[in-house]
């Protein structure tokens, strides 16, 4: 719902995809190409062959280094070697230069904030290459991001910088939850690396989020939606229409005037999560503290109100009380005329 950046993050990961996943995927298209310019079938990891393609001649020494350590690296008992060798021998060289071309296309896609994307075929391999080896083994690992030499990054510094670079603590997804402990800390793809995998790398598909919201049943998962909003485009909670039953105890969401952010909101199920009686009692009482504050600090009421909201936007729920702040105001002054006139 906050409109968000990552900045930071991105500019590691498109290190890590100028490094280690564009070139990996050009030595597997030069291997195709060997192959089939060879008259017999390829050794591929035997003889190294990865070694004598032009894509790996052309990269600086630390690079090749690079390259070389991740070849041996070994993910439920596959070799990466080994998984190129049987990319190289499944696809034909057409099928992988479409695949390239869907790689390159989807991810400037995401660079320039178009989340509305087809789901295309992927083969098992390349998920198996993006997903367990890039995203789940080498994401986080030390030894690769020394051998990059940008410096630290892990799953905590990956979070850090996102906190850092939007100074915020509250789910930026649903505004309900905080990310304040570890454990209540997910990164989330938003379009979902099972469909995906070519985007399981790219900062601006990774969105550090409250659990719920990473989770199928309570939030997104792997579900996908088109056309859709994110976080990274708009400030989406300024979109929303939020209503408060106090008779009922209950909250309703109106979005349904542009159907990016109705599907937004359908996607993470925030009509549901916001009806639960948990969030209408936490509306209420950071209300009721609100009312308590402005009645000391008449001054506050006005336009700067909604700055001084927003201030208090890592308690969460800031979205729903800036729209309703002004008729719970009147809402307290009706109770207060009923009280005095009751007791005359
Ligand atoms: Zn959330």
């Amino acid at each position: 719902m906050w409109k968000i950046e990552n900045k930071k993050n991105d500019e590691f990961l498109l290190e890590f995809e100028k490094l280690v996943i564009r070139p990996i995927f050009k030595i597997i298209l030069d291997l195709k190409r060997l192959e089939l310019e060879s008259e017999k079938p390829l050794n591929i990891n035997e003889e190294q062959l990865w070694k004598y393609t032009n894509t790996y001649k052309d990269q600086s020494l630390e690079v090749q280094k690079l390259i070389s350590n991740l070849m041996k690296k070994k993910v439920s008992k596959i070799v990466l070697f080994d998984l190129v060798a049987k990319i190289v021998q499944e696809e034909g060289l057409l099928d992988l230069l479409k695949l390239y071309r869907l790689y390159i296309n989807q991810n400037n896609k995401v660079h320039q904030k178009c989340y509305s994307l087809e789901i295309k075929n992927i083969p098992e391999t390349f998920k198996i290459l993006f997903n367990q080896f890039y995203y789940t083994a080498f994401f986080d690992n030390v030894d690769i991001w020394a051998l990059i030499g940008k410096g630290e990054f892990t799953r905590k510094t990956f979070h850090e910088n996102f906190k850092k670079e939007n100074k915020i603590m509250v789910c930026p997804y649903c505004d309900i939850d905080t990310t304040i402990s570890i454990s209540n800390n997910s990164v989330e793809h938003f379009l979902p690396k099972s469909k995906f995998p070519f985007l399981s790398m790219n900062a601006m598909n990774l969105i550090p989020s409250c659990t719920a919201c990473n989770k199928s049943y309570e939030g997104k998962g792997e579900t996908t939606l088109s056309p859709i909003t994110m976080p990274y485009n708009e400030q989406i909670g300024d979109s929303i229409e939020f209503k408060i039953d106090y008779l009922n105890g209950r909250i309703t969401l109106n979005s349904d005037k542009n159907i990016n952010i109705l599907n937004y909101v359908k996607l993470l199920k925030l009509k549901e999560r916001y009806s639960q009686l948990n969030v209408y009692i936490a509306v209420d009482s950071k209300m009721e503290s609100l009312y308590s504050t402005l009645s000391q600090s008449p001054q506050l009421i006005g336009k700067r109100m909604y700055e001084y909201i927003e201030l208090q936007k890592n308690s969460g729920l800031t979205f729903i009380v800036k729209n309703n702040i002004y008729e719970y105001l009147r809402y307290r002054k009706y109770l207060n005329t009923q009280k005095k006139n009751y007791k005359k």
